[in-house]
């Protein structure tokens, strides 16, 4: 990904992680989503008092994007800051890997930063031998 569209990435995802809600664990996760057209969507954590209806920053993005007409996707940007707003790399979830699959081939790219530095992987690398539609639609 060029760097310019990286750094306007790392910019909405930073302005995300602000408007994370997460009253129990503290751990604020901001994310934006890059399509295939140069949109990028916004997404935060969204925790819940029952636990399990918690949503993810990557998730949200998707949802978002997927909401608006958006089926295909180039890249994702993951941002992530602790109670005491400490900065790290942080990895998407197993569950995120496999809804981004949904939409996403192998070669999409999952960018993560500290506010600093970046590490760039593919999907393909995080969710290996992965289950996809491909797997479910035999044409
Ligand atoms: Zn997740």
């Amino acid at each position: 990904m060029e760097e310019s569209r990286r750094n306007e990435l790392l910019e909405v995802a930073q302005k995300a992680v602000k408007k994370a809600y997460a009253p129990y664990s503290f751990f604020k996760v901001g994310a934006a989503l890059l399509t295939e057209d140069g949109s990028v969507y916004s997404g935060c954590n969204i925790e819940n008092a029952a636990y399990s209806p918690t949503i993810c920053a990557e998730r949200t993005a998707l949802a978002k994007a997927v909401s608006e007409g958006h089926l295909a996707f180039t890249g994702i940007l993951i941002v992530s800051e602790d109670g005491k707003g400490n900065t790290a790399f942080t990895s998407p979830c197993g569950v995120c890997r496999q809804t981004l699959r949904e939409f996403c081939s192998d070669d999409f790219e999952v960018i993560l930063s500290d506010g600093r530095e970046f590490r760039s992987y593919t999907l393909g690398e995080l969710l290996p031998l992965s289950f996809s539609k491909e797997d479910v639609l035999n044409d």
